[in-house]
């Protein structure tokens, strides 16, 4: 196997499938079923969940919420699609673990870092819920900071699209999907991965990410195995 550990990111977005809100059964059991595949392998898994399909910080302020109380809203979400990823992943046979980057034992762990080392080498997959933590942070960061933490071997960014392109390929009909791209490639073309914060982080850190396109069946156990699928960049 390429990866011993994997960190993968799946934005909030993601599980609302088809829907314009929330959370979408159907998408859930897929995803369940996609990490079940690489859990079998025997591959330590630890996932950051995002919170976009139920409360963004970002969008706060238009509704008259501060944006700092917006963001501790939006992390609150990521704590929801949570719950619901663990319940679902559970459903599926796996072992987990949610741990929370804001204390509320009534429902997840306080994030420890030796625990979550423990969980995993245990063979449970663990979620990380709340982001950092913090406000004015992503849970693209959360992802970033955890996988160095945790030394995992790489970033798995879970997305509806299939990797890195020279341009939007929804607004450019020849854009060209990238299979490998640098770090500095990425900053000097300004290609569009995740926010600067968490990309330094990986950068600084010579932490691997790849993009690619989650709703694929197999997609994820192909990456795991070192198959090209999406856009690696280091
Ligand atoms: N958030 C935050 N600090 C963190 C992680 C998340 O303040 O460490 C807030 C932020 O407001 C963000 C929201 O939680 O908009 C939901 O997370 P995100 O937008 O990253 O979710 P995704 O886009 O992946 O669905």
């Amino acid at each position: 196997m390429k990866y011993k550990r994997i960190l993968l990111k799946l934005s909030g977005e993601a599980l609302m499938g088809n829907q314009q809100y929330g959370i979408d059964a159907e998408r859930l059991n897929q995803y369940s079923e996609e990490i079940k595949r690489v859990k079998e392998l025997g591959i330590e898994i630890a996932i950051v969940i995002g919170g976009g399909n139920i409360f963004r910080g970002v969008e706060a302020e238009k509704g008259g919420i501060d944006r700092v109380q917006g963001d501790y809203m939006g992390m609150l979400a990521t704590v929801i699609n949570g719950m619901a990823l663990q319940s679902n992943l559970e459903k599926h046979g796996m072992y987990t673990r949610l741990m929370s980057g804001i204390k509320m034992e009534q429902v997840c762990e306080p994030f420890i870092k030796r625990r979550a080392v423990r969980h995993l080498e245990k063979g449970r997959i663990v979620i990380f819920g709340a982001g950092i933590g913090n406000p004015y942070f992503t849970t693209d960061s959360t992802a970033s900071l955890r996988a160095i933490e945790l030394n995992c071997d790489v970033v798995l960014k879970g997305t509806r699209v299939d990797g890195v392109y020279t341009a939007d390929p929804e607004k450019v009909p020849d854009a060209k999907r990238y299979s490998q791209v640098s770090y500095r490639e990425v900053y000097e073309k300004g290609l569009n991965i995740m926010d600067l914060t968490a990309f330094t982080l990986c950068q600084e850190n010579g932490l691997p990410i790849i993009v690619f396109d989650m709703n694929k069946p197999g997609n994820l156990l192909r990456i795991v195995k070192g198959e090209e699928a999406g856009t690696l960049i280091n």
